[in-house]
């Protein structure tokens, strides 16, 4: 247990925000059989992230813990997701992102398998590339990379690094698994995945059509 402590007032405000992005999110069938987790920074040293392995449409407050920036559960016994590292990693390097939310909805799922093999999904041409912070005309593409997908998390999470480190990133898929974005606030978090949620579905719709 960390013994640097968290505001548990700031914990209770942060978890009922995450159980309504949640819930939202669930309903449109983005967080299918359990999957899918959420987190929100409470300071410099914790964030708040949802437990292992609950149904999202079905989440309470108990539903989401304290974590450091190691993924130790603080003052709970319960086990945060078992992507934490992805969300921490994130925290821990980018002092600016406050949000993070991570789903697995069918669109993103096909597209992350389609577009493997490229490495990345180039999402161009849509009014609604302008939603990602730091694009300002629907005439800038955005790259939006494909990680291929394996069950050790400190690979994935040296993958993401690797990302970071050659330019900015709002988002990225993992093959055959979901999509992770982020933000300064929920709000934009949230914003940052429709947005990637909508162009890719564009972009199925298109091939689906040609
Ligand atoms: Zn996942």
């Amino acid at each position: 247990m960390s013994s640097i402590p968290f505001d548990p007032a700031r914990l209770r405000q942060v978890a009922a925000e995450i159980v309504t992005a949640a819930r939202e999110l669930a309903g449109l069938g983005w967080t299918p059989a359990t999957s899918s987790n959420f987190s929100m920074r409470l300071d410099a040293d914790h964030i708040a992230i949802t437990v292992s392995g609950l149904d999202k449409g079905r989440l309470t407050e108990e539903g989401v813990i304290a974590v450091d920036l190691d993924g130790r559960p603080v003052a709970t016994a319960l086990r945060p997701s078992a992507e934490t590292v992805l969300h921490t990693r994130l925290y821990r390097r980018e002092p600016g992102v406050g949000c993070v939310l991570h789903t697995h909805s069918l669109v993103q799922t096909v597209a992350s398998k389609l577009f493997a093999p490229q490495g990345a999904v180039r999402l161009e041409g849509y009014e609604l590339v302008k939603a990602i912070t730091g694009i300002t005309t629907h005439e800038m593409a955005l790259d939006l990379p494909v990680l291929p997908n394996s069950q050790d998390m400190a690979v994935l999470a040296d993958r993401v690094d690797a990302l970071l480190d050659a330019g900015p990133l709002l988002g990225y898929l993992i093959a055959g698994h979901g999509l992770y974005a982020w933000g300064r606030d929920l709000v934009e978090a949230r914003r940052h995945l429709e947005a990637f949620e909508f162009m890719l579905a564009g972009e199925l719709e298109l091939r689906r059509l040609q």
